[in-house]
């Protein structure tokens, strides 16, 4: 069965200091509860070493928000893969929409990174999604097809290891969500491409994240469509109190 699973990401919006407290926090927060999800935890790379010493010993998966497409060498100011697993983190985001739109990442770079990833034991969250001018123009199916078409470089096995966050772009960060029915519709039909790209069991276990607005309020609906798996939270996930209601969405 695929895994639910609730991740923030929390951009360039936490200095050290405060990325520490925010994984503190959080880890209190779940202290003895019982969830119904995995919990992942995505940070600037100042600080992803340091959240994964502070969330050990509780649930917490921690993560970076990209990762260098080369192995390493000299290319300054690069993070690879190689030095976030070092951190004993275990996910990466990548090809979220604000690389593609402010760093051009495009399907040749992203296939890069996704091997520096899976090469070294790193789980991406492979992010997709169409802008507003798409939706409108009714061209959203092929633009996601696109971007899938990275992660088709993949055998079944490495597809396996990968989550994908469906997020329109015109949803992130805007405060207008997509209605739990056009997430539906999208999942689904990112769905039926898995299994026609692979196979039906490779779709079914695969975890798809829906991202765009995602909170407490909403989550809980959002998360009863049958092919929305989770979420990739932006802003929510900047605070454990408004955080910690969509991890308990999954009852
Ligand atoms: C995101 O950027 O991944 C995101 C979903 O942001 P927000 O929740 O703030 O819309």
């Amino acid at each position: 069965m695929r895994k639910k699973i609730v991740a923030g990401n929390w951009k360039m919006n936490t200095t050290l200091q405060e990325g520490i407290a925010l994984a503190s926090d959080l880890k209190n927060a779940l202290a003895g509860k019982k969830v119904n999800c995995d919990v992942v935890v995505c940070t600037p790379f100042i600080s992803v070493a340091a959240v994964a010493e502070a969330v050990k010993g509780s649930i917490i998966g921690v993560g970076a928000e990209d990762c260098s497409a080369q192995d390493k060498g000299a290319f300054t100011g690069e993070v690879s893969a190689s030095m976030i697993a070092s951190t004993g983190a275990k996910y990466v985001i990548l090809g979220h929409s604000e690389r593609r739109q402010y760093h051009g990442e495009n399907n040749a770079l992203l296939i890069q990174k996704l091997q520096q990833a899976l090469a070294n034991g790193l789980t991406p969250i492979f992010c997709v999604g169409e802008i507003k001018e798409e939706r409108e123009s009714n061209t959203f199916k092929s633009v996601i097809e696109g971007q899938m078409a990275a992660l088709y470089t993949l055998s079944a096995e490495n597809f396996g290891k990968c989550v994908i966050a469906y997020e329109p772009v015109w949803a992130i960060g805007t405060g207008l969500t997509a209605t739990s029915a056009q997430a539906e519709e999208v999942h689904a039909f990112i769905r039926a491409s898995i299994a026609e790209k692979y196979n039906k069991t490779v779709a079914d276990n695969t975890s798809i994240l829906y991202g765009g607005s995602c909170k407490g309020s909403n989550a809980p609906e959002l998360f009863a469509q049958p092919d929305i798996d989770g979420g990739l939270i932006g802003g929510a996930a900047l605070k454990a109190d408004t955080f910690m209601p969509i991890i308990e969405a999954w009852k």
